[in-house]
């Protein structure tokens, strides 16, 4: 049974600390945003129109964690603080959906336009896959109208094949320049960037090529059209959220100067 350990409000939802059973912390947040922020493709960007943030009725997300820490370190994440790390069960995933349900009795996910789960708190998902992938059956049989989101650094000798329909893959390449990858994300058991190219899924959405922009030379348009195919990739900048760890690793300004609104 998962325990609320604090919460912080921001403008467009909460963020909470769990603890496990066995006093491991999980992080877990709770964020709504207009609709028509979904439309990426078309407008080119996501950001805010204006001070309306829309609400759970709209996009509601639901951010869970695979892990309680992680052993991957990349620079710019906050999950390096914890000293040690554990994989979470299937139900300790799904359970992570329910604890912020619960806190929003008036929503129901089958009333808002887009009810998703992103895999992207704490942890590597696919070095803890085979329970991500319970957690997810098991997410499907509550919700028939949920979409998973699955993001991951590439972690050799994955298996893409399952992922289909309501389950979309993010990659979290963060730069073209292999030396600054291997910097970015210590993990030596990671897809090249020749491999990542090469990734096709039978998702209903592209497979997001997503960077975490950290300095303009790890960019590189030339490898990008050459690896990532547009029919099959979509491209996601994204900002800096500066914390601890990057402050430490001085990356905390990035490229891009708009924030994240978590
Ligand atoms: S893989 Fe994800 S959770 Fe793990 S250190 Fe990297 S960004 Fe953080």
């Amino acid at each position: 049974m998962l325990r609320e350990s604090k919460s912080r409000f921001f403008a467009n939802g909460r963020v909470y600390s769990l603890l496990t059973e066995d006093d491991y912390p999980v992080e877990v947040t709770d964020t709504f945003l207009p609709f028509y922020t979904k439309d990426a493709i078309g407008k080119k960007q996501n950001t805010l129109q204006n001070y309306n943030l829309g609400s759970r009725k709209e996009r509601w997300m639901v951010g869970v964690s695979c892990m309680s820490g992680c052993p991957v370190g990349c620079k710019f994440c906050a999950t390096g603080q914890l000293k040690k790390w554990r994989k979470l069960s299937a139900e300790e995933i799904v359970e992570q959906v329910m604890f912020i349900l619960e806190r929003n009795p008036e929503y129901s996910p089958t009333e808002c336009k887009e009810f998703k789960i992103n895999y992207t708190r704490m942890g590597e998902p696919f070095l803890n896959i085979e329970e991500v992938k319970k957690a997810i059956s098991m997410i499907d049989e509550k919700f028939p109208n949920v979409h998973h989101y699955i993001s991951t650094i590439g972690v050799s000798g994955s298996d893409f094949s399952w992922i289909k329909e309501n389950v979309t893959l993010q990659i979290s390449l963060h730069s073209f320049d292999e030396a600054n990858r291997d910097w970015l994300i210590p993990f030596k058991k990671k897809m090249s960037i020749t491999e990542l190219g090469k990734i096709r899924t039978h998702s209903n959405l592209k497979t997001t090529l997503n960077m975490t922009m950290v300095s303009e030379s790890d960019f590189d348009i030339e490898k990008l059209k050459k690896h990532f195919d547009r029919d099959a990739f979509f491209i996601k900048l994204s900002p800096i959220n500066p914390n601890a760890t990057s402050d430490d690793n001085h990356i905390s300004e990035g490229v891009i100067s708009a924030k994240n609104l978590v």
